[in-house]
C-alpha cells in the first residue's frame, strides 16, 4: 500500500478540511487584535464568542462558563493548580488534598507531583484490571480537607471510559470539586455537564479535528476558580494573553462537526475496530486486549503481545506505512512501562509489549486487513530472532 495508513488519532487527529477554511480568513483578511475597539478586532471577536457559544452548546453549558487555553495540558494544569490555590485561599493556607487515579494522563500526574512539594497531598483512586476507577472504594479515600476529585473521561491508552456520573454524584454529596480530563472524550462522546454533575472540564481541539494549541477548560458558573495566566483582561480576566484567535475558530468548527457527525462516526469506526480486535486476538498468539470490553472508547484497540517490545513493533510497522503507538504519545521516548497499565495490575513482561491503535472515521477495512497481515508478520519475524 503506497500511502501511509494512520492508526493513532488519539495522539492526534488531521485538521478537519472545514476547520482549516474556517480558519483561513482570521489569519489573513481578520487578523486585528479582539481587544482593540475598530471594526477589524470587533471581527476576531465576534468569532471568538461564536466559538464559545458553540462549544458550549456542545457540553450543556452556558457560553461564559467556556475559557480558552492553549490545550488540554494547560486546562489540566489550571484546574487542579487553581483548585488548591482556592482551598487554600479559603482555609488560610491549610494543606488541601486531592483525589485522583493512577491511570491519568502525565498533565494530570506531573500536575500533582509538582503540587505536593507545595501545599497538597494526593491520593490515587484504586482501578480494576480495565483501568476502572473502582466507584464503591472511591468514597473511604474522601478525607476532611480534601478539595477536588479529578478522574479522566476516559483513558488515553486503554480506551476504557470512567465511571464518570457516579463520581461527580460522589463529589456533589461531599461538596468536592470534580474535574474531569475529557480530552480523549469530547468531540467522541456525548456529555453533558449538568447532567453528569461535572464541575470543571479540560478538552483540546486537536483530538478531534481541530488545530494544535487550543482548547478550552469549562468552568462552573458559581465556581471562583483563580485565574491562571496573569496579565490582560482577556477570557474574562482569568486567562491572559491575546487570544489564539484561528486556532479558537477551527476548534468551534471542530466542536461542531465532531458533534454533528458523532453518532454515524461512533457506529462506523466502532465496527471497524471490533473487526481489527477480532482479526487479532484470533490470529495472533500470546497476545491481550487491554481496558475495558464494554466501557470503552469506539476508536481503541489496545493489545499486549508477548516477547516483544512495543516500540519495536511500532517502528517496524512505521517501516511499512503503518503509524500506532506504543502508549500515549506523549510519553513515547521514555523506556518506562505504561503507568497505566502497571495501575491495572499487568505485569512487567506483558506491558512491554504494550500496541495501541486508534482509529478514525477515514480508516477503511483494506487498510485494517493490510495492517493486521503486516503485524502478524513483523510479530513472526521478532518472536523467532
Ligand atoms: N489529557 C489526555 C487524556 C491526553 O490524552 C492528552 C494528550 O494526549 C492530554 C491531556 C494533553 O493534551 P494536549 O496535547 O492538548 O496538551
Amino acid at each position: 500500500m503506497n500511502r501511509t495508513i494512520y492508526l493513532d488519532h488519539a495522539a492526534t487527529t488531521r485538521l478537519l478540511p472545514e476547520a482549516a477554511e474556517a480558519m483561513e480568513p482570521y489569519l489573513s483578511i481578520y487578523y486585528g487584535n479582539p481587544s482593540t475597539l475598530y471594526e477589524l478586532g470587533e471581527k476576531s471577536r465576534e468569532a471568538i464568542e461564536n466559538a464559545r457559544a458553540i462549544i458550549a452548546a456542545t457540553i450543556h453549558a452556558q457560553p461564559e462558563e467556556i475559557f480558552f487555553t492553549s490545550g488540554g495540558t494547560e486546562s489540566d494544569n489550571w484546574a487542579l493548580k487553581e483548585a488548591v490555590s482556592l482551598y487554600s485561599r479559603m482555609h488560610k493556607g491549610r494543606f488541601a488534598h486531592i483525589l485522583t487515579t493512577a491511570v491519568e494522563h502525565h498533565a494530570i500526574l506531573n500536575t500533582c507531583m509538582e503540587l505536593e512539594q507545595l501545599r497538597c497531598k494526593t491520593e490515587y483512586l484504586p482501578v480494576d484490571e480495565t483501568g476502572t476507577v473502582l466507584v464503591s472504594k472511591a468514597e473511604e479515600k474522601i478525607r476532611e480537607n480534601t478539595c477536588m476529585m479529578s478522574v479522566m473521561y476516559a483513558n488515553n491508552e486503554i480506551g476504557t471510559i470512567e465511571p464518570i456520573t457516579e463520581l461527580a454524584q460522589l463529589a456533589k454529596r461531599h461538596e468536592l470539586i470534580f474535574h474531569t480530563d475529557a480530552v480523549q472524550a469530547y468531540g467522541h462522546l456525548p456529555i453533558n455537564v449538568r447532567r453528569e454533575n461535572i464541575d470543571m472540564l479540560s478538552a483540546s481541539a486537536h483530538k478531534f479535528g481541530g488545530p494544535k494549541g487550543s482548547g478550552f477548560l469549562y468552568i462552573r458558573k458559581d465556581i471562583n476558580l483563580p485565574a491562571f495566566i496573569h496579565g490582560g483582561g482577556q477570557e474574562s480576566n482569568r486567562r491572559a494573553g491575546t487570544e489564539n484567535v484561528p486556532g479558537i475558530v477551527g476548534m468551534g468548527k471542530a466542536a461542531e462537526l465532531s458533534h454533528r457527525r458523532m453518532k454515524a462516526e461512533h457506529y462506523k469506526v466502532k465496527k471497524l475496530r471490533n473487526y481489527l480486535i477480532g482479526r487479532v486476538l484470533r490470529e495472533i498468539p500470546d497476545c491481550i486486549l487491554t481496558g475495558s470490553t464494554h466501557r470503552r472508547l469506539a476508536n481503541n484497540a489496545s493489545f499486549c503481545f508477548k516477547g516483544v517490545t512495543g516500540e519495536a513493533v511500532a517502528i517496524l510497522l512505521d517501516t511499512q506505512g503503518i503509524c500506532v503507538s506504543s502508549g500515549s504519545a506523549c510519553t513515547t521516548g521514555q523506556k518506562e512501562d505504561s503507568h497505566v497499565l502497571l495501575a491495572a495490575g499487568i505485569d512487567s513482561e506483558w506491558a512491554n509489549g504494550a500496541l495501541r491503535f486508534t482509529l478514525g472515521g477515514e480508516n477503511t477495512k483494506e487498510e485494517i486487513d493490510y495492517t493486521v497481515e503486516k503485524l502478524k508478520m513483523v510479530l513472526a519475524d521478532m518472536r523467532v530472532a
